[in-house]
């Protein structure tokens, strides 16, 4: 069964850690945008009936409740098994949340970041642990209580001491599902580009050192564990029941179907690409040209070693792939970074950690 992802790539504020293609966009664009994405929905030939849906950004929570009606009403399968919204903390309602549950939305993913002011100032993030605890109570209410949140490890200012005082805020919330990403340093983020070259704004000097950010992710890793929110995925920790869908789609090679704005599409043999930015998007629209810029073949068997070995669950291999990567499974099975039962692969505590680099090797073999 297959996904559908929308992609509305507009916030209130640019985060300095924040690498993927969303900003702070005139008024003017964000309207022909939503005119644009609902154009691009309205002309899909629906080949099959998605059972998830996914709003994603930016911050599809700032879309008003009419426009996102319009946009869900034209995704068959209602309701679907699954349908999140992302939301920045700060701006839910309960006529938000209500509007959100009569559209069919029932999961919503707060990106928190950080409970602890003193790491939130510093990335242009507005709201406190107790906005966050608030939102989460007006949602349960509203009857949303599939939530998940977002953590990162390596924001500046942050020590293992401080992300445990955000663990606490997640225990006290009793959420099914929380993500711990790490802080991703590139020249995407205003962040990520200052540490590259050595300056110290936006906190790029107040760093933890790597091993103080492998601890906070190891302590997450043992203290989710314990309030019975069990790792399934790398960055993602669930209660049995409550892993998210639609994501287990991108990492079991599933069908999904991107609209908007950098929205990416696998049909099960065929990755595909929207315009990246906002702008070049539109004028797209405005040109009636596909929104689409590019298709490449899926390299299906590599590719399954990419996103599987992210899970817990790994993946089962074929015959003849323990054959094609001999080579690099010998090497991480005897480093202990891999490890195998029958037919089945998963990468080991220690794997989970170099995970990026035991990855690649498979993509290049
Ligand atoms: S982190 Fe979220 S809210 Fe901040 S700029 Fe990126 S997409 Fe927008």
């Amino acid at each position: 069964m297959a996904g559908v992802y929308l992609s509305f790539p507009f916030c209130a504020q640019k985060c300095t850690f924040c690498n993927f293609a969303s900003g702070v966009f005139p008024e003017e664009l964000e309207q022909q945008y939503n005119a644009a994405l609902e154009d691009e929905i309205r002309r899909h030939c629906w080949q099959w009936t998605p059972e998830t849906v996914y709003l994603g950004g930016g911050t599809p929570s700032r879309v008003a409740p009419e426009t996102l009606h319009s946009w869900l009403g034209l995704i068959p399968g209602r309701p679907w098994i699954e349908a999140t919204i992302e939301a920045a903390p700060g701006g839910i309602t309960r006529e938000k949340a209500r509007a959100w549950r009569e559209a069919g939305i029932n999961r919503v993913s707060l990106g928190v970041q950080s409970f602890v002011s003193d790491e939130l100032s510093q990335t242009g993030r507005r709201h406190t642990a107790e906005t966050v605890a608030a939102e989460v109570e007006i949602l349960r209410r509203e009857g949303i209580a599939n939530l998940n949140l977002d953590l990162i490890a390596g924001l500046p200012r942050q020590t293992p001491a401080s992300f445990s005082r955000s663990l606490d805020w997640i225990e006290r919330l009793g959420v099914p599902h929380v993500s711990v990403y790490m802080l991703e340093v590139d020249e995407d983020s205003r962040l990520g580009s200052e540490i590259l070259k050595g300056g110290l704004r936006y906190g790029a000097g107040k760093l933890p050192s790597e091993e103080e950010i492998v601890s906070m992710y190891e302590t997450a890793v043992q203290r989710l564990g314990n309030m019975g929110l069990a790792r399934y995925e790398i960055s993602n920790f669930a209660r049995p029941g409550g892993e998210s869908r639609h994501n287990l789609k991108y990492w079991r090679m599933e069908p999904y179907a991107g609209f908007g704005a950098d929205a990416h599409s696998f049909d099960g043999a065929t990755r595909s690409q929207n315009a990246e930015s906002a702008t070049a998007y539109v004028e797209r629209w405005k040109n009636a040209q596909p929104s689409c810029v590019g298709k490449t073949p899926a390299i299906v068997e590599e590719e399954r070693f990419l996103t599987g070995l992210r899970l817990s669950d790994g993946i089962v291999l074929e015959a003849d792939e323990w054959v094609r990567f001999a080579k690099p499974l010998e090497r991480f099975l005897s480093l202990g970074l891999l490890e195998r039962d029958n037919d089945r692969l998963r990468l080991t505590g220690q794997g989970v950690l170099y995970s990026n680099e035991v990855l690649q090797e498979f993509l290049h073999a």
